[in-house]
């Protein structure tokens, strides 16, 4: 699915460097690579402050715990999305209220949030699944009539932009009040082990989060809030610091490969390329395609004889996951997001497909 070890091959000498220079220095946690990267990613996404914490996970946390919410509080996701999203709501004793997504984007639907809102409603929390923008705008407006937050799960849509009925643009995670993301080693950004950023225009969110992800501490051994134990160690910030200013070019090498793959299943009535949103570039953190009268197991049994791995992500939506069992919900009650269960399957994408490889693949699921 993913072709780390080339990729590292070509940036081996900045890698090496990064890496040896945080050793020498053993400056291991908040040392000045995390502060160097962390300014690399401000002037990046334009975000006015950036939080590098310990993963994706906490960053949707914290982001969660900087709002001030309250046992049984409402926070609306999607329910097809990674089980991350709505965990730390939970976890927080908060109540996740899921809604259906759109069978083209595979995004959150803003009319189904705009049906779920209830007085108790408090945040919603839009995906940006696979690398692609959920509708904001209409999203914004509708936060806004209701005095909503909104928290960008951005994990897979990092450099990923949105353009707004003025002409402005704004990337994914920088829209909404907070924005979250990962650098999990198959992220767009990856690091060679864990970790993830909050992203926020808001000085004062800025500063309660970057305490609450140090132990709820401002001054040293002053614990003014519960918080948690959650950075980016130096190390990591050195491998991500290497790779950033090779994001864009990362990016196009994900879009050249889906292009690809969008010109030869255009025509197939069984494969059903990915649906774009006109508003957002779409950064394909994965290639997912909608099968169509196909058996799945089948194709991917005979993918994977042929050496070609294809993942479902994801197989189970929220609402019927063991974990999440809620007399609310049964199923039927999200059919967009049961049938993608049921139809998605996730092609190889990554920054070093070539044509051969492609085609390789794609003859093979035509086939
Ligand atoms: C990867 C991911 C996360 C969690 O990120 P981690 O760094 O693995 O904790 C959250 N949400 C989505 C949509 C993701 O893809």
């Amino acid at each position: 699915m993913v072709d780390l070890q080339t990729q590292y091959q070509h940036i081996k000498a900045d890698i090496d460097r990064g890496i040896q220079e945080v050793i020498d220095t053993a400056s291991f946690v908040k040392g000045g690579k995390v502060t160097e990267f962390q300014q690399h990613l401000e002037a990046y996404t334009g975000a006015k402050h950036v939080i590098p914490v310990g993963n994706g996970t906490d960053a949707l946390q914290i982001a969660l715990m900087s709002l001030g919410l309250k046992a049984g509080d409402e926070v609306i996701t999607p329910t097809f999305t990674f089980i991350a999203t709505a965990e730390v709501v939970a976890l927080l004793g908060l109540t996740p209220v899921v809604v259906d997504v759109d069978w083209e984007t595979m995004n959150m639907s803003v009319e189904a949030v705009k049906k779920a809102i209830t007085p108790k409603t408090k945040a919603i929390v839009p995906v940006h699944l696979f690398g692609q923008c959920a509708d904001m705008e209409p999203l914004m407006a509708l936060a806004k009539e209701h005095g909503l937050a909104i928290i960008e799960d951005a994990c897979q849509a990092i450099g990923a932009e949105y353009t707004f009925s003025d002409g402005s643009k704004k990337q994914a995670g920088t829209m909404g009040e907070i924005g979250c993301t990962s650098f999990f080693p198959s992220k767009n950004l990856g690091c060679y082990g864990d970790g993830g950023a909050i992203f926020t225009n808001d000085d004062a969110l800025a500063a309660k989060m970057r305490a609450i992800a140090n132990h709820g501490m401002v001054v040293r051994y002053h614990h003014d809030m519960v918080g948690v134990n959650s950075r980016l160690d130096s190390i990591q910030a050195a491998v991500l610091d290497a790779k950033l200013p090779h994001l864009d070019e990362y990016i196009a090498s994900r879009q050249r490969a889906a292009a690809y793959y969008d010109e030869a299943f255009k025509d197939s009535e069984h494969f059903m390329i990915p649906g774009r949103l006109e508003k957002s570039t779409h950064v394909f953190h994965q290639y997912t395609l909608r099968l169509v009268d196909v058996d799945r197991e089948a194709l991917r049994a005979r993918l994977q004889e042929a050496g070609i791995p294809a993942m479902i992500y994801y197989p189970v939506p929220l609402h019927m996951q063991k974990a999440y069992q809620d007399p609310r919900y049964k199923k039927g009650d999200f059919p967009v997001a049961e049938k993608l269960a049921e139809s998605v399957l996730s092609l190889p994408m990554h920054t070093e497909l070539d044509d051969e490889q492609l085609a390789y693949i794609t003859s093979h699921v035509l086939a």
